[in-house]
């Protein structure tokens, strides 16, 4: 982080803006608005002055003086030399100063500003981009209708009411945020506060009587943040508790909503953190308090992911869930890898698998798996990778069959090594791919050499 964002009280302290164009009128604009009391220098103003009221225009060049007693200045002129004397002279007094596309002769920057007063969000590049910065505004200017303005006006009036009537904080932020999803808010929007507030007073009666905990069992994908659904998204912003293992990729987590619990119960082979009834159990315990909970899962949930046993259980204890897709690593890995799962003259089909040994074998169907024109996915599969390799041809597989491992699909640590079905498990002993790893089998392997697209950051992370 480059700069503090802070939101800051000028009302009724001295802002001085250096320059008498445009720009200068604008920042002048502003600080009148946030209540400052402006004044502002120049040897000559532009016309558009005139229709700004409440300033006071000093229409001299720049002296340090006019520095005196004032909390902060914007240096708007062409001059160079001013905006630098502006600069120095403010740093030099502990006056805060921004002058106007310099970064480097600024202590602080003026952002981009959505104002929907009370509430307000402020986009800043750290001067890198400022038209960066302002497309960015424009399009949450779609999202923000100009109606949210009277909402954040609605809540603040009945903000204590719901905390004198609610006072566990956590279900009364689930109980704003269903305010805020749902009926009232439309009421609000639509200008009929009476309804929204007679509404709200309901809401809080039910409040006090029900449990409101549920459970999002989301999917995360395999590990590329731009892999999530809306969503998921969405949840992840919303849930109290996170609940999540160590296929989630960390820039992932760090996405859930900043202030919420989160719960590590990650598995590595062999090393099960929690074991599987405490994770369920534990969901059932959060969302019985009343929160709301995110199990987050890498890729998709339902596959080979547990998720179903999940929230089996939380239907047993009567618990509100909704299950939200994700990318599984077959989809988002092969593609990453420039791997078509199926292609009309290599594979008709494609089946998923589990490689995870049980008292050191595979118990799979092997005829199932080893049938020409189709494509084998098998996660969890590099431990066996020997046994694996060994069936598929016994079962009538030729040992030139294209085989690749791909580890840690999506992410920048990706690499992917080929080999044959003959030669892949002496090449993974050479290679030692890191966890997680998919194995893909088949000819559309062969398709990664015209196909691939994703080059990771990592030099020399692609062996393949
Ligand atoms: N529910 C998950 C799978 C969980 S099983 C899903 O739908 O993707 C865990 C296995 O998934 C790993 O052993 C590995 O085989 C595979 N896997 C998950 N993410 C992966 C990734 N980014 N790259 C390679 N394999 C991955």
């Amino acid at each position: 982080m480059d700069f503090l964002p802070i939101f800051m009280d000028v009302k009724g302290r001295s802002c001085l803006v250096v320059g008498g164009g445009g720009v200068a009128h604008r920042k002048a604009s502003v600080l009148l608005d946030a209540g400052a009391v402006v004044k502002v220098v120049a040897p000559e103003f532009s016309d558009v002055f005139a229709d700004l009221d409440g300033i006071e225009c000093i229409r001299e060049r720049f002296q340090h003086r006019h520095l005196d007693g004032v909390l902060l200045v914007v240096a708007a002129t062409n001059d160079r030399a001013v905006n630098e004397d502006v600069s120095y002279q403010a740093r030099a007094r502990n006056i805060l100063v921004n002058v106007v596309d310099n970064p480097d002769l600024c202590n602080f920057i003026m952002p981009s500003i959505l104002d929907r007063s009370p509430l307000m969000v402020a986009f800043s590049s750290g001067g890198a981009s400022p038209v960066l910065a302002r497309m960015l505004r424009g399009k949450l200017e779609t999202m923000i209708p100009q109606g949210y303005s009277r909402l954040a006006a609605f809540c603040a009036r009945l903000r204590n009411t719901v905390k004198a009537r609610i006072d566990n904080p956590s279900k009364r932020r689930i109980f704003w945020e269903n305010v805020l999803e749902g009926g009232v808010a439309e009421k609000v929007l639509t200008g009929d506060e009476a309804a929204a507030e007679i509404l709200l007073l309901a809401l809080i009666e039910n409040e006090n009587t029900e449990q409101t905990g549920e459970v999002y069992l989301v999917g995360a994908g395999p590990g590329d943040p731009d892999l999530l659904t809306f969503r998921a998204l969405r949840l992840m912003q919303k849930a109290d508790v996170v609940v999540y293992d160590n296929l989630v990729s960390k820039p992932i987590v760090e996405m859930t909503r900043r202030d919420a619990e989160r719960i590590f119960v990650g598995k590595k082979r062999g090393n099960h953190t929690l074991p599987q009834e405490e994770i369920n159990t534990l969901l059932v315990r959060l969302a019985k308090e009343g929160k709301r909970v995110l199990r987050l899962k890498g890729g998709d949930p339902f596959i080979f992911g547990r998720g179903g046993e999940e929230i089996e259980t939380l239907a047993e204890h009567g618990i509100t869930f909704q299950v939200v897709p994700g990318i599984t690593a077959a989809c988002g890995v092969s593609t990453y890898a420039g791997i078509p799962l199926t292609h009309r003259d290599y594979a008709q089909s494609c089946i998923f698998a589990t490689g995870h040994l049980k008292d050191g074998s595979m118990n799979l169907d092997w005829e199932a798996l080893a049938r020409p024109k189709q494509t084998i996915v098998v996660y969890m599969g590099l431990h066996g990778i020997e046994i694996l390799c060994a069936k598929l041809i016994e079962h009538g597989l030729p040992d030139s069959t294209p085989v690749a491992i791909v580890q840690q699909g999506t992410t920048q640590n990706q690499r992917v090594i080929t080999g044959v079905l003959a030669t892949l498990p002496g090449i993974v002993q050479i290679e030692k791919p890191e966890a997680p790893t998919l194995i893909i089998v088949g000819e559309v392997v062969l398709l990664r050499k015209k196909l691939a697209w994703f080059h990771p950051k990592i030099p020399s992370a692609d062996a393949g």
